[in-house]
């Protein structure tokens, strides 16, 4: 299987099978609503954090198959990630569909997402793989600082 072909099934396995899919409630949770209106995409993030851990991650939304695999993607990678950590990620991950070389390290750590790369050669499909990782960049700058009650 030649690797774009290796990428287009990881692609669509998580469009057919969301990891992470559902919504969150309660304190500690940040919620980001995002639309990508070039294509007609629409993600809500949850996002509940402890400390400075993202200790549940869960999306909602609908659009075309690269927005929605992305959010899976995106969803399952971060989870369990320090907010810095998950910081980190969505910066490379931006890199990653500009078309720029990252690196095996940052490679292993998207995991899956590393499958989306192609899209650099699609300019207008590149707002599609992004929006989830725009509303999670978003849910960390309105998230720091906060603290779950106990
Ligand atoms: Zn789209």
């Amino acid at each position: 299987m030649s690797l774009e072909n290796l990428y287009r099934e990881v692609i669509l396995d998580h469009y057919r099978h969301p990891r992470r899919r559902g919504t969150l409630e309660g304190d500690g949770v940040t919620v980001v609503d995002l639309k990508n209106p070039s294509c007609g995409d629409h993600v809500t993030l949850y996002v509940r954090q402890e400390g400075d851990r993202l200790a549940e991650v869960r999306f909602k939304g609908e659009g075309c198959s690269i927005s929605m695999s992305s959010a899976s993607m995106m969803s399952s990678q971060v989870e369990g990630l320090t907010t810095e950590e998950a910081a980190g990620l969505v910066a490379v991950f931006l890199r990653l569909v500009q078309g720029e070389a990252i690196g095996e390290a940052w490679e292993e750590k998207l995991g899956d997402a590393v499958a989306l790369r192609g899209v650099s050669q699609f300019p207008v499909r590149v707002k599609c793989a992004t929006l989830a990782w725009k509303a999670l960049e978003q849910a960390l700058a309105r998230g720091s600082g906060v603290r779950p009650s106990r």
